[in-house]
């Protein structure tokens, strides 16, 4: 079976580095990827999830479960906030997630998991709107 999960996989791949700075509900990937079956869909974002590829976001006023694609090496070297309204993702940089974890790690010299961590927030366009 291996075989056939393959192509499913790599095509939701590709679908997922386009749409980079999106959350996606598992919904909607399937209503883009019409060549993939809902459950393949579903199946595959477990098994990227839990090899790192893709990461579960909340958002708020929603019970949905949205994903992030992680941009393999560098997306694990620094924080990301996320947009609680549109579901946009931000990449902080290097400098800032290291200037962040050092006044963070003041704190009973606590180390944070940068590949595990998300900041949730609301960006300027969504603060613009309200
Ligand atoms: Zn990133
Ligand atoms: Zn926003």
């Amino acid at each position: 079976m291996q075989a056939y999960m393959t192509q499913p996989r790599k095509r939701l791949i590709t679908y997922l580095h386009s749409h980079a700075d999106e959350t996606l509900s598992a919904g909607q990937i399937a209503q883009d990827l019409p060549e993939i079956s809902v459950s393949a869909v579903y199946r595959n974002l477990s098994a990227l999830e839990q090899d790192g590829t893709v990461r579960k976001v909340a958002k708020s006023g929603s019970r949905e479960v949205f994903y992030q694609y992680m941009k393999a090496e560098e997306c694990k070297a620094h924080l990301h906030l996320s947009c609680k309204q549109c579901g946009k993702t931000f990449h902080m940089d290097e400098a800032e997630t290291q200037a962040l974890l050092d006044s963070v790690a003041r704190v009973d010299g606590f180390t944070v998991d940068r590949s595990d961590t998300v900041l949730y927030g609301v960006c300027s366009e969504c603060k613009k709107a309200m």
